[in-house]
């Protein structure tokens, strides 16, 4: 064991904070707290297009509710920041140079197109697609001619042949052929580094003693591995996680399961549930007890303990979990105040009172009305839903709805209007026809608040939630989609849409 533990998740703001970063961040906090060390918050911004402050914003706050702390991020400081990637280009910088100068990385001036055709012919012959080393006979003096008015990466140099070989300590030695292994970018055209030379810098010299991470980068890890080789560097510990499963053992996925965060805050889970739920994911503790706190795991966490079968992410065990903490965990005055802070407060309420009064007249208009904001799922039956749309309407609106949604950002009125503005256009529907399946598959009832205000009250999880289950309601029935449906609805939809489904 290195004699200072430092671990880290290193979270890019992409996107809404998604489940598997709680369950990196606790393994990783459980394992530096166990050890008497340090677990870091760090972001990895470098993707420029894709990153957002309100991301980054959403991850602090997202894990600020699951009671998750870190020792040292960018909100907080720390003795080996900046914590954010944006703001140590200087030090990649120095990195790739160093790199260069000693032939380990060379520049590639490749054009996309060249990279095109020789990805096809790859693929057309089976193989896996991989640079062939064409700038590599650059002389350093013609390569340093052309940097000064051709656009360029940097790649790393990759062995021809050979394996390269790390411990995983829950793995032991894994093996990945060179020949498997690209002649990776390190450095983009826009200067700024990938991932993966970021990655190693910000390890470095940040301490990070141990990597614990998705299983998903296991295949990198001979990128990281030869760099930290190159770099002259000590390589950190590596510890690859399983990826949380769906109940039909497909990896986690928005499609089938709920996966951000805020889903759980949003649906009335509490955070240490959800926290004690995520730490049963191949792991129990030794004496085998089912409710356990943050320090309770930290204090007799171990890595040798976790089992790489893929643990299944069960919506229904959570709650079942969240129904005996809220029976045996906390007081009833507790429960009371938790309810408040989670939508029985003023706050919440005052949203929602301007899209009810015009519909009131007592008091007792409002919960009935407002009811969907607080319930988990609504209630109808399959005419409601239907309305006057025919067989497989309703689905393929939904669906189409969902792959939408998915590209909400900001998630606000305006942009959820704009949203079922072009649904109806581009299916030449009125706004009236299309509406009232929203309204039921979201409120319940064919009439409600007005909807896209309350969908932005709801947010996109619990939204995304209700389609779903609407989508199942109509599948159940028998006006659900077929498979050949979907895939010819997919298409059609990716060419009316000009939006990609990933
Ligand atoms: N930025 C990577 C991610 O978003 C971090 C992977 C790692 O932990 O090395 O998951």
């Amino acid at each position: 064991m290195p004699a200072t533990v430092r671990t880290r998740i290193a979270p890019s703001p992409t996107g809404a904070p998604h489940l598997g970063t709680a369950y990196m961040a606790l393994f990783n906090l459980a394992f530096a707290r166990k050890h008497g060390g340090q677990f870091i918050l760090r972001i990895e911004d470098t993707d420029r297009q894709r990153s957002s402050k309100e991301s980054e914003e959403a991850i602090f706050d997202a894990l600020h509710w699951t009671g998750i702390e870190w020792d040292e991020g960018p909100d907080c400081g720390g003795e080996h920041g900046p914590y954010r990637q944006s703001e140590r280009l200087d030090l990649y910088k120095q990195e790739i140079n160093r790199l260069l100068e000693k032939g380990h990385a060379y520049r590639c001036f490749c054009t996309p197109e060249r990279l095109n055709e020789l990805r096809a012919k790859q693929m057309a012959n089976k193989e896996t697609p991989r640079y062939d080393g064409h700038c590599l006979s650059l002389s350093p003096e013609e390569s340093a001619k052309r940097a000064k008015s051709e656009p360029f990466v940097v790649r790393m140099k990759i062995p021809e042949s050979g394996e390269c070989t790390f411990t995983d300590e829950l793995r032991g030695d894994v093996s990945i052929d060179w020949t498997q292994i690209d002649h990776q970018v390190i450095r983009k055209t826009d200067g700024f580094p990938t991932y993966h030379l970021a990655n190693v810098v910000d390890d470095h010299y940040m301490g990070i003693s141990h990597v614990i991470r998705g299983e998903e980068w296991i295949s990198s890890t001979p990128k990281h591995v030869l760099l930290y080789q190159y770099l002259e560097w000590e390589v950190p510990v590596f510890a690859h996680l399983p990826l949380l499963r769906n109940p039909d053992k497909s990896k986690l996925s928005k499609r089938k399961n709920p996966t951000g965060i805020f889903y759980f805050r949003d649906a009335g889970y509490l955070p240490e549930a959800l926290i004690n739920y995520l730490g049963m994911m191949g792991y129990t503790l030794p004496d085998q007890r089912e409710i356990f706190s943050i320090n309770e795991l930290s204090e007799s966490f171990d890595l040798k303990r976790i089992s790489l079968g893929g643990p299944i992410f069960d919506l229904a065990k959570l709650k079942w979990l969240n129904g005996r903490y809220l029976r045996e965990q906390l007081q009833p005055e507790e429960v009371v105040q938790r309810l408040q802070t989670w939508k029985a407060n003023p706050n919440f309420l005052e949203k929602i009172l301007p899209l009810a009064l015009q519909r009131l007249e007592t008091f007792s208009d409002f919960f009935p009305l407002a009811q969907f904001l607080f319930s988990d799922q609504p209630e109808y039956d399959l005419e409601t839903l239907t309305g006057k749309l025919q067989s497989d309407q309703p689905a393929k609106l939904l669906k189409i709805a969902e792959w939408e949604l998915e590209k909400a950002s900001p998630w606000n009125r305006h942009t959820l209007s704009s949203i079922f503005q072009k649904i109806a256009e581009t299916e030449e529907m009125k706004l009236k026809q299309l509406m009232p399946l929203f309204f039921v598959a979201m409120s319940g009832a064919p009439v409600s608040l007005p909807l896209f205000d309350a969908l932005a009250l709801l947010g996109p999880d619990l939204t995304r939630m209700r389609l779903r289950s609407a989508l199942t309601i109509l599948g159940e029935s028998g006006n659900g989609l077929s498979k050949k449906g979907l895939k010819s609805l997919e298409k059609d939809y990716a060419s009316r849409y000009g939006n990609r489904i990933d």
